[in-house]
């Protein structure tokens, strides 16, 4: 197909919105030179190819149009059982990504503070010779590394290379490995996923499905089927979040408190003894813990420390014991408070008594048989490891770190810059500056993911899904995927290694022939199989023939992935330790009172949009998109419940200061009903200084010093704030707008409170 240069022109523009400040094309993104002239003069020839996109746990399969093999817009691949044709947002941004103008384009070293260009080669030989000299030393436990990843295989890069080395202080920061992370405190394998097919009621403790999630696409149509079978979804939480306001229910409580919630709604099924009795057996210390449930949790009791009214709690507790498959449900989320991984303790204790019934497990044991994870070597590290030891007095010595923003994504963050900006050796492999990478002394930039190979796996949908991400142009810039860097510093350290491959796509192709081999499954692809096909499967008939591995290589990326449609489920069934596990589940500033005092409220930071990594300000059409229904976009904003603002006096878009113990803030008040009294919720992903647009404020600089006390996660929403008007009668809206909000505003108060 021909293309006009005006229409390419547009198009160009029109995928790379959020970056067009300038005139010419050279201002709203960055190419080589080499480029430009087939930019402007074309030939326009269109082609199409798909990948996926790995920008949240999510795995989507994406088709990705390209003129002139300039990637212009990225389409969900309807062949996909995940995203089935979808596409959110952020994976949207997968193309104005790779024409970022702040993309760093060469290794970078810092000299006299300033970060100068210079070649990869002396760039790898500084970095292998820091290791070398460290580990010459024996102190591979003064090595830290950082990793933020929801690839399973890039992840496995990071533990074999902690393996090959012996650097235990191996830190794997996402989605999936947190969101499960709890139920290795009682030593229990997590369930894979929710099984829509058995379950009949879902009790939500502050997930975001279909915004922040295993998988937010399918999760979005997932969750309406259930409620078009007329299955009940109560939501507990701070904040009606735009995906939850969908649902059924909706109960008002602080984080801090889930944990109290929970065993509050547990005390009901034990009381009324409707609880599955092999409870009493598959539940080691059963008895300790029913006794510590009924003592504890009784209504009233359970009311003082949740503020959830007794009755909410009973009627909960009641929808619960009556359904057949029940699933109370956390994410990651529930590690931001200080009781964090505690409070999921109770949660997963609480679907115990109905022997998880609403969860399953995937039978074969697919992904095993593809990666072998043997991570021994590295568990145990967590992020609050490694802040113990920046502030103890053994020295970290080399920091190496992959995908991770921390000093952004935390509070206390002048300390953490003050501690690891003593630490004498840190590489970064960020492909861009941001608030961690301006720390770093090396910068060694990572490929864009439309310019990478990977498998991107997935369990969450009920069947095992394997999304191809594969490299839709050649690398740009002289950047270097950071896995084939880990795996040449293997080969470099390790004279006897037993990681075998030479790099990334060698290790990735290898793990597709084990899948060729073993032949279970099929090409991603929207067929109904018949139980008849199914049946023949299982014994061995197989439709797909490939005449060597290269053409199932082929096929594989022409179709952007596998899945194992014919693959059995079987049900969960944990042996859990909960003995001494139960108690303290209170949250360290929580009262169960709300609100606290007549000008005390829990400032709650929320995320949105699917921005997990609070990375928005990077696109600034995301955040014209974050702040588009309150027309605020680049000012911080609070939400408060108009209860709780008409008591302070405080008019619909008027500016105020937040004021918390760090210092105070300035934010323009936003009328919303589903926000909780008592609350102020601020938006997470605003006011970076090094990254993005520098727009808004991070509330996290003003946040309390609190972490979740087994995983070292911040708090976002034990912090009290106080609010001062910044001056009478000043409002950030016009007359008409104000009253147009305060109609929008009643009418949503009456759709949720009657
Ligand atoms: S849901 Fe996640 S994986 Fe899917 S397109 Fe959005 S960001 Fe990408």
């Amino acid at each position: 197909m021909e293309i006009k240069r005006r229409d390419f022109v547009k198009l160009i523009g029109t995928s790379l919105a959020g970056l067009a400040v300038g005139g010419g094309a050279g201002a709203m993104m960055k190419l080589p030179d080499s480029f430009f002239p087939v930019l402007y003069s074309g030939p326009r020839v269109e082609t199409w190819k798909l990948t996926s996109c790995s920008k949240c746990p999510g795995s989507c399969s994406l088709k990705v149009r390209l003129i002139d093999k300039f990637p212009v817009q990225a389409f969900g691949n309807p062949l996909s059982p995940i995203n089935d044709g979808g596409i959110c947002s952020i994976g949207l941004t997968s193309i104005s990504d790779l024409y970022h103008p702040s993309r760093i384009s060469s290794p970078l070293k810092k000299v006299n503070d300033k970060f100068v260009p210079i070649t990869y080669q002396e760039a790898y030989s500084i970095l292998l010779e820091n290791l070398k000299n460290v580990i010459g030393e024996n102190r591979q436990d003064d090595i830290f590394i950082i990793a933020q990843t929801e690839s399973e295989i890039r992840a496995e890069i990071f533990k074999n290379f902690s393996k090959e080395t012996g650097i235990k202080n191996l830190i794997i920061d996402n989605y999936r490995s947190n969101s499960t992370s709890p139920y290795s405190e009682i030593a229990a394998e997590a369930p894979d996923f929710i099984d829509f097919e058995k379950c009949d009621y879902l009790l939500n403790f502050g997930a975001q499905f279909s915004e922040i999630s295993q998988n937010p696409l399918y999760y979005a149509r997932a969750l309406y089927e259930f409620r078009e079978k007329g299955f009940q979804i109560t939501t507990a939480g701070p904040k009606l979040t735009p995906s939850n306001s969908k649902l059924d229910e909706w109960i008002p409580v602080q984080p801090a408190a889930f944990g109290d919630l929970a065993l509050g709604i547990a005390y009901v099924l034990l009381k009324d003894g409707q609880y599955d009795k092999n409870a009493e057996t598959s539940i080691s210390g059963f008895s300790s813990i029913k006794k510590y449930i009924i003592d504890n949790y009784y209504p009233d009791n359970a009311e003082k420390l949740t503020g959830v009214p007794a009755d909410t709690i009973l009627q909960t507790g009641r929808k619960f014991e009556k359904a057949a498959a029940p699933v109370a449900y956390f994410d990651e989320s529930i590690l931001f408070t200080s009781n964090g991984t505690e409070n999921a303790l109770a949660i997963i204790a609480l679907n115990a008594l109905k022997s998880f019934s609403g969860y399953g497990k995937i039978k074969d044991e697919f992904y095993n048989s593809l990666i072998k994870n043997d991570n021994s070597i590295a568990e145990n590290v967590t992020f609050g490891t490694f802040k113990n030891r920046l502030a103890g007095k053994t020295n970290i010595k080399t920091l190496m770190i992959s995908g991770s923003n921390f000093i952004f994504n935390n509070t206390d963050q002048e300390t953490l810059k003050k501690q690891i900006g003593s630490v004498p050796f840190i590489v970064s492999f960020s492909p861009f500056i941001d608030e961690t990478s301006t720390f770093a002394h090396l910068i060694i930039p990572d490929h864009n993911e439309l310019e990478k190979l990977d498998l991107l796996f997935d369990e969450s949908i009920g069947k095992s899904v394997i999304s191809v991400q594969q490299p839709v142009v050649d690398p740009f810039f002289n950047t270097t995927d950071t896995g084939d860097i880990v795996i040449s510093l293997i080969k470099d350290l390790k004279t006897e290694s037993k990681f075998l491959f030479n790099n990334v796509n060698d290790y990735v192709k290898a793990i597709a022939e084990k899948l060729y081999k073993n032949g279970d499954g099929t090409l991603m692809s929207q067929s109904k199989f018949t139980e008849i096909e199914k049946g023949l499967r299982k014994i061995g008939w197989k439709t797909d023939e490939y005449g060597s591995f290269d053409d199932f290589w082929d096929s594989l990326l022409e179709y952007g992935g596998w899945w194992n449609p014919f693959g059995e489920k079987k049900s969960y069934t944990p042996g859990i330790d909960f003995n001494g596990k139960l108690s303290a589940v209170g949250g360290i500033n929580y009262k169960g009172v709300r609100p606290i005092s007549n000008n005390k409220f829990y400032l709650n930071i929320f995320r949105n949009s699917l921005d997990y990594k609070g990375s928005m300000s990077l696109y600034p059409v995301l955040v014209e998109q974050f702040g588009h229904i309150w027309s605020v976009f680049y000012k911080l904003w609070v939400e408060i419940n108009p209860e709780t603002a008409r008591g302070q006096l405080l008019r619909d878009g008027s500016n105020v200061f937040i004021k918390t113990s760090k210092g105070k803030f300035p934010a323009v008040v936003i009328y919303n009903p589903s926000v909780m009294p008592g609350s102020l919720d601020v938006p997470f992903g605003l006011g970076h200084n090094v990254l993005g647009d520098n727009s808004g404020i991070n509330p996290l600089t003003f946040s309390e010093n609190i972490f979740d006390r087994v995983s070292g996660k911040p708090s976002f929403t034990e912090t009290i704030a106080e609010i001062e008007s910044a001056s009478s009668n000043n409002s950030f809206f016009s007359e008409d707008t104000l009253n147009h909000k305060k109609e929008l505003s009643e009418s949503a108060q009456r759709s949720i409170y009657g």
